[in-house]
């Protein structure tokens, strides 16, 4: 993705997360930090003429529009350690690490690159005791949010797979890219 480009990432049927990772297109050792995010916007959420940040505290995407207004840049990608840590399933299941790393060996980047994402239409409430709690999505059909590239990127998006809690509101859909 060239830098001045923008990703819309698109709920066609609404309540369904999009796990996003971004990395330097040039030296893919920055890439996309939930953890200076909300260091830098002091905030555990993103709003509109915001920044995503890197690791190097560089603006790296700008939201320039989002129809939803509550994303996630606190839990990591659901994997198969999370899948038999917290529900027992040890037997296949699609998980956003996996296709992270099946999609990103094409650019030469191994699952060490996978870092915490920035999850697109996860609904985390913060209580004021710190317990955090996952409700369904608020996307509702066509809903979006649209990012622009501050420099030339990688970017990997995966329409996640949990279906055993409300984070995709009990079942997976898809989720669809436009870059322009
Ligand atoms: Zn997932």
């Amino acid at each position: 993705m060239p830098k001045g480009r923008k990703v819309r990432v698109i709920d066609p049927k609404g309540k369904q997360v999009a796990d996003f990772l971004a990395f330097n297109a040039v030296e893919p050792r920055e890439f996309l930090s939930t953890g200076a995010t909300i260091d830098n916007n002091g905030s555990l959420y993103i709003k509109v003429g915001q920044h995503l940040y890197s690791n190097l505290y560089r603006p790296m995407l700008r939201v320039t529009a989002d129809t939803v207004g509550a994303h996630d840049l606190l839990h990591p990608p659901c994997s198969p350690a999370m899948y038999r840590c917290q529900y027992g399933i040890t037997g296949p299941h699609p998980s956003c690490h996996e296709n992270f790393k099946k999609a990103l060996a094409e650019y030469g980047l191994d699952e060490s690159c996978i870092w915490t994402p920035f999850n697109i239409f996860m609904n985390t409430r913060v209580h004021e005791d710190g317990r955090l709690e996952i409700k369904e999505p608020l996307s509702r059909a066509g809903d979006y949010i649209e990012l622009e590239a501050m420099f030339d990127l990688i970017v990997a998006v995966t329409a996640c797979s949990v279906e055993e809690s409300s984070c995709n509101a009990g079942r997976c859909g898809p989720i669809k890219i436009e870059i322009y």
